[in-house]
């Protein structure tokens, strides 16, 4: 392993090739703490596509990120032993053969005892993340950050699995703690009346984006910490960003959180026993000026700074 990874001692941002924070390339996870994954996948998505181009895109914008986190007083290239995994090697016209691929790279990582911090791809990879993770660790409290539930019966009647049902799914399948689920930053249109209803009965806690801004993102994280017994797998759809910061999605929904709220959000997961995480849904092709991709590389990099403060 590369005792002095390049993240902008010896490289600009500009130079070089784009790994996560240019962090070395490989499957050898003998001493790693912590494994960057990308899962290129978008044929979950219902409506614009795009996100099979996130990992990549999210990896460039990383390489922006100088290595130290002012606001939490860490640098967590030092404390934690980081690689770059590469991609799942994903199937773009089956979702059953990609989901399978998930669920088993991801339990080659995890089962070294390595944490996993995947780049997607649309929501639908979640679902295969949390049967590997789940496996391991056994029923996982889940902090779901999102402008959707993502809990609706299937759309397609014979392919039950997409980007909106990964949470029903791993809700039926055990998969998360009862009582330790919770949906933030739900939001927009939907397209049934008891779609929110089916939700809650399932067991998700939905705290809607009225909610976040009523009482402010500091009483929503109590009761995430309130709530939380388990080991704590976060997911984060980047549309649950307003569209304004985070335009490059498939479905954005207006009147969203803002990046600052969103990085206060990650942050205040601080302490919390943290066993994995996904970041999902960037789409490239319909973002401005990078933002998006930006916003989804900080967002890592603060997770990634809780897992050193964990680790220290
Ligand atoms: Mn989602
Ligand atoms: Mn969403």
């Amino acid at each position: 392993m590369n005792d002095n990874p390049a993240f902008g001692a010896n490289l600009q941002p500009f130079m070089g090739i784009p790994s996560f924070m240019r962090l070395p390339v490989t499957r050898d996870l003998k001493d790693a703490d912590v494994a960057i994954l990308g899962v290129p996948f978008d044929s979950g998505t219902s409506y614009r596509s795009g996100t099979r181009f996130g990992p990549r895109k999210i990896r460039e914008a990383s390489l922006m990120i100088w290595g130290h986190n002012a606001t939490l007083n860490v640098t967590p290239l030092k404390t934690l032993r980081v690689v770059d995994y590469g991609d799942v090697s994903v199937i773009p016209t089956s979702i059953e053969h990609t989901m399978t691929a998930i669920t088993q790279t991801a339990g080659e990582i995890i089962e070294t005892g390595t944490t996993l911090i995947t780049l997607g791809g649309d929501h639908s990879i979640t679902l295969p993340l949390l049967r590997a993770h789940a496996k391991k660790h056994g029923p996982v409290s889940l902090v779901h950050i999102d402008a959707h539930i993502d809990t609706w019966e299937a759309e397609f009647e014979a392919v039950p699995y997409s980007h909106g049902t990964p949470f029903r799914y791993a809700l039926q399948e055990g998969l998360i703690r009862k009582g330790e689920y919770m949906q933030i930053g739900i939001r927009g249109p939907i397209s049934g009346e008891n779609d929110y209803a089916d939700a809650r009965q399932l067991g998700a806690r939905i705290v809607t984006i009225h909610e976040v801004m009523e009482k402010g993102v500091a009483a929503i994280l109590n009761e995430v910490h309130e709530r939380m017994k388990g080991p704590v797998y976060v997911t984060l759809d980047i549309d649950s960003a307003d569209p304004a910061y985070a335009p490059g999605t498939g479905t954005p929904e207006v009147g969203g959180l803002t990046s600052y709220q969103l990085l206060q959000l990650v942050r205040g997961l601080r302490g919390l026993n943290l066993i994995g995480f996904d970041l999902v849904e960037v789409s490239p092709p319909f973002d401005h000026g990078d933002i998006t991709a930006i916003l989804a590389a900080n967002l890592v990099f603060e997770y990634l700074s809780l897992l050193a403060l964990q680790h220290r």
